[in-house]
């Protein structure tokens, strides 16, 4: 104990962060890529790729297995669509260096598969967020996603997922919310050091931790509590809010923190009755009250 811990808040920094690029082509603005589960499975890809295009990435692409393609194709209009079957269609299509931020994990499936393409765009060493699937797909083996990590990855797991990772860090209340930050920063703290990643652990304190030892707190409790943000998707919106702020250009752990900050933002902008595809159209007016 006893290190800073930070409270995010919309500060001149996040203005700074946010609107310093004027006017400018879209390819200025970085290009998302999301990746997306099978047939059915594509909802959680299409709430990122929502969510990293409102954020202001100048271009999202949602790769999909052959089969979900319709499906992701009668719902996304503004987000273009390439076919991805496995890890070495997804090797062929990183080659383009144009696509600058990842978003690995929603809806992907817990699976050989999903370890593959975590390992492939790993390799690639560009801004990559994983989530949900991308990190339980590694519960058996934690050690051999860490040793893939570099600096430029947030991971954002909620509670369960963390327990996954970090068993041990869970066992101490890492992600016990009856604790105060504070005492569980530590804890997130040595997560990322351990991962050598930026972690975020959601819940309605979310943490933000560098594997250099700052860390933040996204409070959403009293004056800013928002609790309908506990809803399906919600999660999925933040990974593509993350990706999309770092296809910008915004470096992991402010992505990661300005991310978490927008998203309750967000969510208080709706209030009660929010549904997760609600975020991703409330960001403009957050952010034009931010401006
Ligand atoms: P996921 O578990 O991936 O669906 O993500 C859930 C999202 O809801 C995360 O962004 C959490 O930070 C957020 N969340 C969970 N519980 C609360 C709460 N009580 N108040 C505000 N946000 C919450
Ligand atoms: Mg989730």
């Amino acid at each position: 104990m006893g290190r800073e811990l930070r409270l995010i808040e919309g500060d001149a920094a996040m203005r700074a962060r946010l609107f310093k690029q004027g006017a400018a082509h879209k390819y200025a603005h970085g290009h998302a890529l999301v990746l997306a589960g099978g047939l059915g499975l594509t909802g959680a890809a299409r709430l990122a790729a929502r969510g990293a295009l409102r954020v202001g990435a100048g271009l999202v692409t949602v790769a999909a297995p052959a089969a979900a393609m319709p499906e992701c194709a009668a719902q996304l209009t503004a987000i273009m669509l390439r076919q991805v079957d496995d890890a070495d269609a997804l090797a062929g299509l990183l080659a383009d260096s144009r696509l600058n931020a990842l978003c690995l994990g929603p809806g992907l499936g817990v699976s050989e598969g999903t370890r593959q393409m975590v390992t492939v765009a790993l390799a690639v060493q560009r801004a990559t967020v994983l989530d949900a699937d991308a990190l339980t797909a590694f519960a058996e083996v934690p050690e051999a996603l860490f040793a893939r990590l570099h600096p430029a990855t947030v991971l954002t797991p909620h509670g369960g997922e963390f327990a996954r990772l970090f068993p041990d860090l869970a066992k101490q209340g890492a992600a016990d919310p009856g604790r105060p930050p504070a005492a569980r920063a530590e804890l997130v703290r040595a997560a990322a050091e351990r991962a050598g990643a930026v972690v975020l652990l959601k819940g309605a304190e979310t943490l933000v931790a560098t594997p250099r030892g700052a860390c933040a707190l996204n409070d959403a409790t009293g004056p800013r509590a928002a609790p309908w943000l506990a809803t399906a998707g919600a999660g999925d919106v933040l990974a593509g809010l993350i990706a999309g702020l770092m296809a910008r250009g915004v470096d992991a752990g402010a992505a990661a923190e300005t991310a978490a900050w927008l998203h309750v933002e967000a969510a208080r902008t709706v209030g009660p009755g929010l549904i997760a595809e609600d975020l991703p159209e409330a960001l403009p007016a957050v952010l034009r009250e931010l401006a």
